[in-house]
């Protein structure tokens, strides 16, 4: 037996506009052992998004079957829409040895962390407060109201920032990227998550 080949789940988190769909792309491209996680929600596709890529675009009713069906593993509620993570993928990725990206939002990171102590809860922070609205209305895809809601939403997320077990700046993308990668090969060697290769060394120095 070795350290354990089963992959973890990483759970990343950020301020809308924080830019960690774009230090997941880039890990993910760059790092091959990565898998990353498509939700389901019930948002409608902005332009350029497509079915499948980056989300299942699911009605509301649609939603709610997949959560009495038990499909998800976590679900949130952010700005009047559903979001939620199907079961099927990440498990099967994980038991491929994987490790399995959710780019999600807090209350789902903290349910995560419920259900899974073994995953790795990781925050993305903007430089600042202003670089993040300017990220946000540099972007163009929402209305001047959804941002004021986003950010009023991210105002809240920081108070729950401190059950994160990283925080990563998002200043240069090529340096946070490194960050990330380097915090999630470091989870992999917890003792925490090698028990059973400790009880194997334990049980082979005994027989010796
Ligand atoms: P957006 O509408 O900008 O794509 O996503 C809004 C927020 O929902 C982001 O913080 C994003 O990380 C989060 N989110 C996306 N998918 C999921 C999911 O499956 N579960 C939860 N809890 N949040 C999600």
């Amino acid at each position: 037996m070795n350290m354990s080949d089963q992959g973890i789940l990483v759970v990343v988190s950020g301020f809308s506009g924080a830019g960690k769909g774009t230090l997941i792309k880039a890990m993910v491209e760059k790092y091959h052992n990565y898998a990353l996680s498509i939700s389901a929600t019930t948002r409608k596709p902005r332009e350029g998004e497509e079915e499948g890529r980056e989300y299942f675009f699911v009605t509301r009713d649609h939603f709610e079957t997949m959560i009495k069906e038990e499909q998800l593993i976590e679900y949130a509620q952010y700005v009047n829409n559903y979001y939620g993570t199907p079961r099927q993928y990440v498990f099967q990725q994980m038991a491929d040895g994987k490790d399995v990206i959710l780019e999600i939002e807090i209350q789902g990171a903290l349910k995560i962390k419920e259900r899974f102590p073994d995953a790795l809860l990781l925050f993305v922070m903007p430089p600042s407060a202003d670089e993040l609205k300017r990220r946000l209305v540099g972007r163009g895809t929402e209305t001047m109201e959804v941002i004021d809601q986003r950010l009023h939403r991210a105002a809240e997320e920081a108070a729950g920032m401190t059950s994160y077990d990283y925080i990563l700046i998002n200043d240069k993308v090529d340096s946070c990227v490194e960050a990330m990668h380097q915090l999630i090969q470091a989870q992999h060697r917890k003792v925490s998550s090698n028990l059973d290769f400790i009880e194997q060394m334990k049980s082979e120095l005994r027989a010796i």
